[in-house]
């Protein structure tokens, strides 16, 4: 079945994912391992598939956010260590230890939890990472050195692998929060390396701190995800020093044309009559809307690309509908395909340019790509 069966589909280059994960691995150097995150089912590209690439171009660890991610994982044959950053819930704690993942726990509390765990299944020590809130005020311990050192001392049955952070403000380069998150979290680390705990992984940084050098915070790993699929963040305030990092998106989003009419001037378009045709117009109504991810906010204020000429969107964004005004492009058919994301020619969208005009944020517009939406891989 070809593309044009699809209403909506995105078209992935698993080999551009790979080039990205080997571009940020040239920037970090072989000193550094670099764990690519593959939550939120990859940013949306598919995370058995992204995976299953990575794997192949020499990744050996994987981060997710939740333990069902990490099984899917496992159960489609990824054999990387997969780290689990984001849930130690109770009812999900055992399928960690079936399917062979490494959490990383947020509290003192849990690590004794992780111990008892461990104890009782038997074998060698379970590994964790303990995440330190130095400064973000989210996940993480915010207890001294003296208290995670008799933590971990008391957990005979676990290991402490990693230590890690993350920072809230790491493309502001006006806010001093990175550097002073960064001096929490080395003082835990010097605090706990006296007492004679030398913890092997020590990992703070996502895509921004890669790819505007900022060194000292890349430590024994780092943690992209943004970069790896072709994204990295605006400075949004201040001066950061030259990017390092060049990456390019992987993902292209399409959606077919349904049907084509005119319009006479003064026509109401859409929900709420929220666009009104100046001139005769030639409309075109597209097979996606919000349900399949396009931002709402949208309506009447977004452009998609149609045979290499922008069209914009006009009235609102409904569920399953987009209109768009195509008078000035070439002429377009039902079961035509126009570009939400990607580039015809020389005309190009991107996710962050489309999460500025939506007043949102690329994350958002990636990982606010419905599972309805068709993927296929271009390259395989
Ligand atoms: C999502 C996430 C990352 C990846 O961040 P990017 O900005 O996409 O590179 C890294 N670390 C943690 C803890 C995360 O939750």
């Amino acid at each position: 079945m070809g593309p044009f069966a699809y209403r909506s589909w995105v078209e992935i280059s698993l080999k551009q994912i790979a080039e990205n994960f080997r571009a940020v691995r040239n920037v970090v150097g072989p000193d550094v391992e670099v764990m690519p995150v593959v939550k939120a089912d990859a940013y949306r590209h598919g995370a058995v598939e992204v995976s299953r690439a990575l794997a192949a171009a020499g990744a050996r660890w994987l981060a997710v956010s939740n333990v069902e991610e990490g099984a899917i994982l496992r159960d489609r044959g990824i054999q990387t260590r997969i780290l689990v950053m984001a849930d130690f819930l109770s009812a999900e704690r055992a399928g960690l230890l079936e399917y062979n993942l490494t959490p990383v726990l947020h509290s003192l509390p849990d690590i004794a939890e992780w111990d008892r765990l461990s104890a009782a299944s038997g074998g060698d020590r379970r590994d964790y990472h303990l995440k330190i809130d130095s400064g973000m005020g989210r996940l993480g311990t915010r207890a001294s050195a003296p208290e995670i050192l008799e933590a971990i001392g008391a957990a005979k049955h676990a290991h402490l692998e990693g230590l890690m952070t993350h920072f809230a403000s790491a493309a502001n380069y006006a806010s001093t929060q990175t550097d002073e998150q960064l001096r929490a979290f080395e003082i835990i680390c010097s605090e706990l390396a006296r007492a004679g705990v030398q913890v092997p992984i020590l990992h703070l940084s996502g895509s921004t701190p890669v790819a505007y050098g900022r060194r000292g915070t890349w430590k024994r790993m780092v943690r992209p995800g943004h970069a790896v699929y072709g994204y990295v963040s605006q400075i949004a305030k201040g001066t950061a020093p030259p990017r390092l990092l060049e990456v390019r998106p992987a993902l292209a989003w399409k959606a077919a044309v349904l049907a084509v009419k005119d319009l006479p001037a003064g026509a109401l378009v859409g929900y709420g009559g929220m666009h009104r045709t100046a001139q005769p117009a030639r409309i075109a109504v597209l097979a996606a809307g919000y349900a399949d991810g396009i931002p709402h906010r949208l309506s009447n204020k977004g452009r998609v690309i149609a045979k290499g000429h922008w069209a914009p969107i006009i009235g609102a964004v409904s569920m399953d509908l987009t209109t768009i005004d195509i008078t000035h492009c070439p002429p377009l058919a039902p079961g035509d395909a126009v570009t939400l994301l990607g580039s015809e020619g020389d005309v190009s969208m991107d996710a962050q340019q489309m999460a500025r005009v939506a007043g949102t944020i690329s994350y958002s517009v990636l990982c606010g790509i419905h599972a309805r939406v068709k993927r296929i891989y271009v390259d395989e």
